[in-house]
């Protein structure tokens, strides 16, 4: 039964080793130098050759667990493919790498690689995000704390990612661990994020899409201010209540866990409180900041600034797709939101 969310009972892998968690299927754990200080990857084998699933961060420590794995596990195959869920810095931080030097081929969706060639090759416009925070009612102070550390350092964890790939699309089937697996896009997290499911094997690799214990940031940046995260994250969810009950989601962090419908009902009921709360907050009008202040109590770092301000703008965002909240500048250029 899917009513619950059930952390499955596999030994978690130490840095540098691999744990089977179906057939041919192995986890693989990697350090983080963020406060979520993990991730999980895959390694699939596919009999001629091995299939690597999101690559961690780039570093030293990433590259050398990655190689003593690699000696160990794949048992003189080649690393023949690497495929990445999705763009962010943990998850295909490496792929240049792994291209260039283990040789691997990248596959992942279009709208991933897009993404990725431009966070590994462009600096970020400082000018753009100091306009974007300005706009959310941030402080001098706050910005100088969010531009000390924040997404702007994102490429310092990139490779440059290769300059050609094969594309998956929603609906393909690929071979992984001599299973047919089935692409599924989804939205919100990023912005054309692959899960990968495998009815023979009752498996899903997840990505960041669909996590046990934590949800997956969903924020306005600066790209492309006119997003819907939480509604595009809402909405390309659903489809995925009709996989089978008790299916295996292998996540990127966390654990793997079973009750995947148990949690999109969790992720609804928890956006649904957070968007009270945020209507609430415009009951007077009030900027970003004033709003993210009410959902996020802890202290507001630089990253978690970030973070914050962008989680903020997509629930702000979808009051105001549904006509709840309207939205009116200042004369400073500060947005001020409150109840239409
Ligand atoms: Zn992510």
């Amino acid at each position: 039964m899917s009513d619950t969310v059930t952390i499955l009972p596999f030994d978690i892998p130490a840095a540098g080793h691999a744990v089977a968690v179906a057939p041919g299927v192995l986890w693989v754990r990697m350090p983080l130098p963020f406060a979520l200080d993990h991730i999980n990857l895959w390694l699939l084998d596919d009999g001629d050759g091995w299939t690597m699933v999101d690559t961690g961060v780039l570093g030293d420590a990433t590259k050398t667990h990655w190689q003593r794995i690699l000696d160990t596990h794949l048992r003189g195959a080649k690393l023949k493919r690497l495929v990445c869920t999705h763009s962010h810095p943990d998850h295909m931080g490496l792929a240049g790498w792994v291209a260039e030097t283990l040789g691997a081929e990248l596959w992942t969706t279009e709208g991933e690689w897009a993404q990725g060639r431009r966070y590994s090759l462009e600096a970020i416009d400082t000018e753009r995000y100091r306009a974007y925070y300005q706009a959310a009612g941030c402080t001098e102070a706050d910005m100088d704390g969010a531009f000390g550390n924040s997404s702007s350092g994102g490429m310092r964890h990139f490779a440059r990612v290769p300059d050609n790939y094969h594309r998956l699309y929603d609906g393909d089937t690929i071979q992984m661990a001599g299973h047919d697996w089935i692409v599924m896009t989804a939205f919100g997290h990023s912005v054309e994020h692959a899960c990968l499911f495998s009815e023979s094997l009752n498996v899903m690799i997840g990505g960041d899409q669909f996590l046990p214990k934590i949800t997956p940031a969903l924020t306005i940046g600066t790209e492309n201010p006119d997003a819907s995260p939480l509604r595009q994250f809402l909405d390309s969810n659903r489809r995925f209540l009709d996989l089978p009950q008790g299916l295996h989601v292998l996540p990127s962090h966390n654990l793997p866990f079973e009750g995947l419908q148990a949690r999109i009902g969790q992720y609804e009921s928890h956006h649904a409180k957070r968007l009270d709360t945020t209507l609430a907050a415009c009951e007077s009008p009030a900027s970003c900041m004033e709003v993210a202040r009410k959902l996020f109590t802890r202290p507001l770092d630089g990253r978690s600034m970030f973070f914050a301000v962008g989680e903020t703008l997509s629930h702000l965002r979808y009051l105001q797709d549904d006509g709840l909240v309207g939205a009116q500048p200042d004369p400073r250029g500060v947005v001020m939101f409150s109840r239409a």
